[in-house]
């Protein structure tokens, strides 16, 4: 059965069947109406039913099956390493994320949740599971490492939830989905979540759902309404693109709250950080290298505004729940269509309004128009944006000029460099001197353009100096002037 309740006027969390906790803290959380995931998914969930339900991030999907099932779960109990319930979920973030909507929401209900994720010591995740852990989240190779050391039974789940498919699919962890869920009883209910539909999971669906609820908020693959997208002209050098970003941030302004900004690697993630940090942002860094303590504390920083920008790869920022960001940048264009779709709705979340803006290069004309036929609409190019670095560059230059110039007149040698590290006192201070910076800063990233012409030419070019005609009829010493004395033969 399909479901679409996007145009459907939302009822109240009364009207759901939810229990009377819960209710309660809802209420305290302070959301007035349910989410069309949540108006769908939740009397379907309560009933019993299998759910395949197809939301993006950003919909209250997480609150869809944490809400029913902590009403489920007020009745029976949780027994030694015999999980009730079980989540799964792509990364250890969105994992840990969920933890955090069950503790929120479920205050009143002193449940055991065991946090199963990797990078964290085996120890103190048993030691959870001994208690007997009323829900189980984890990414599947952990709950499966756990599995292998014969310190989980899955016998006793009631319920498996499978959150996030498609990444799991863009992962590689199908196969251990399917193993995980040969090895629940098939009594279980089963909700699926993904923000996309493709064929695998499609057929995933079809051989472990029983007759399933099917809830889709909004088109597959279609981005949220409340997001303003813009592609943004940029030639195709890193060095090009960081401009148009640092055009585009200071274009946006004071409406840029705080913004994720995406790379395709991993290494770019540590080179734009870096970029990003010499030029004064306020950053931090997102990527799958990163132990589990360093990205959490991240994370925290820029949920706490301590951060203004985040850089991250695509499997790190999947999933995260950060409710007001303003603006995502795609620094690259995604490699998979699907990922843009997720990238950009960590913004307009909860129908909030939001920005989205993509850095596109001659190269990547191809993979725009993958984005643009699965999303079923063109994205607007932002002229302003070129017009901003266009003007940048123009300053750059004229800063390269004048700073030429005053190095000469301070009587710095023709070869001086400028050493980008040290900032005079008076560029720390002065905002006006941003552009001068920019410039020193853009220099520093393009050495090869630094390099003197002599230590360009080949060591026999070096040896034979060349002159111009100008040169050979330089006059060298007295010239035609030589004083009459001078010309007295010496004996
Ligand atoms: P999710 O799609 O689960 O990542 O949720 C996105 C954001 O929506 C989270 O910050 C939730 O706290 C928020 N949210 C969930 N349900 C509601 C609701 N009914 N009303 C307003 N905000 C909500």
């Amino acid at each position: 059965m399909t479901e679409h309740i996007d145009s459907v006027s939302a009822p109240d969390f009364a009207d759901l069947g939810l229990s009377a906790k819960v209710l309660s803290s809802v209420k305290e959380t302070g959301y007035n109406s349910p989410t069309p995931i949540q108006a769908g998914a939740i009397p379907a969930i309560l009933q019993h039913c299998d759910v395949l339900g197809i939301a993006q991030t950003g919909t209250g999907k997480t609150a869809s099956f944490v809400l029913p099932m902590l009403t489920l779960l007020e009745s029976g109990r949780a027994r030694i390493r015999m999980p009730r319930t079980v989540i799964i979920a792509p990364t250890r973030e969105l994992a840990a994320q969920i933890a955090e909507n069950f503790e929120k929401y479920g205050k009143k209900h002193r449940l055991n949740i065991a946090l199963l994720i990797g990078g964290v010591s085996f120890d103190e995740q048993e030691r959870r599971l001994e208690r007997g852990a009323d829900v189980l989240i984890a990414t599947p190779g952990r709950m499966l490492d756990h599995y292998g050391r014969g310190k989980l039974l899955l016998t006793g789940v009631e319920i498996l939830v499978i959150d996030e498919a498609d990444r799991m699919l863009d992962m590689g962890f199908i196969p251990d989905i399917e193993r995980i869920c040969k090895l629940i009883p098939m009594t279980r209910q089963t909700l699926l979540f993904s923000a996309t539909m493709p064929a695998e999971l499609e057929a995933l669906a079809g051989q472990f759902l029983h007759n399933p609820q099917r809830i889709e908020v909004a088109a597959a693959s279609s981005a949220a309404r409340t997001i303003s997208q813009y592609l943004v002209k940029s030639d195709k050098k890193p060095w090009d693109k960081r401009r148009v970003l640092r055009a585009l941030i200071k274009e946006q302004g004071e409406y840029l709250k705080n913004a994720i900004i995406f790379c395709n690697r991993k290494r770019d993630v540590g080179e734009l950080f870096r970029s990003l940090t010499r030029h004064g942002f306020n950053v931090g860094a997102l990527h799958g290298d990163m132990d589990q303590h360093n990205r959490m504390t991240v994370l925290e920083n820029f949920r706490r505004d301590k951060l203004q920008l985040l850089v991250a790869s695509d499997v790190a920022a999947r999933g995260l729940d950060i409710p007001d960001v303003s603006h995502v940048f795609n620094f690259d264009v995604p490699i998979h269509a699907e990922d843009y779709v997720h990238r950009i709705g960590r913004t307009g979340r909860a129908g909030r309004s939001g920005t989205a803006f993509t850095i596109i290069t001659p190269n990547d004309a191809k993979a725009v128009e993958a984005i643009e036929k699965l999303i079923g609409e063109a994205i607007p190019r932002f002229h302003q944006a070129e017009t901003i670095a266009a003007n940048q560059a123009e300053s750059d230059a004229a800063a390269a000029k004048s700073s030429n110039k005053q190095r000469k007149a301070a009587g710095a040698g023709p070869g001086a460099q400028a050493d980008p590290t040290v900032k005079s006192e008076k560029n720390r201070n002065s905002g006006k001197n941003r552009v001068n910076k920019a410039h020193i800063m853009a220099k520093a990233e393009r050495p090869e353009r630094q390099q003197p012409v002599a230590e360009k030419l080949s060591p026999a070019a070096k040896r034979q100096p060349k002159h111009s005609k100008a040169e050979s009829n330089k006059i060298l010493g007295f010239g035609q002037d030589m004083p009459a004395f001078m010309r007295i033969p010496t004996q």
